[in-house]
């Protein structure tokens, strides 16, 4: 279940968003604290502000609107 709206959770979604300098820490990657279940939509929506675009978590659309690795 999304944790923001119920619907079927699809994404883990980490608050404090994952890059290269913190992916090794398990305090980041692995904490419940940080941990958010959510369904496609509200994802895109933390993400890019908008329910429209559905892309997985590390993908992204660059500004041609091209799918693009994060
Ligand atoms: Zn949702
Ligand atoms: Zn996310």
């Amino acid at each position: 279940m999304c944790e923001r709206c119920g619907a079927p959770g699809d994404i883990v979604h980490h608050k404090e968003y994952i890059t290269p300098g913190n992916i090794h820490d398990p305090n980041i990657t692995l904490n419940h604290e940080n941990l958010e279940y959510l369904c496609q939509t509200c994802h895109n929506r933390e993400h890019h502000g908008s329910g429209e675009d559905t892309v997985r978590e590390g993908l992204a659309f660059n500004g041609d609107g091209e799918l693009v690795r994060e």
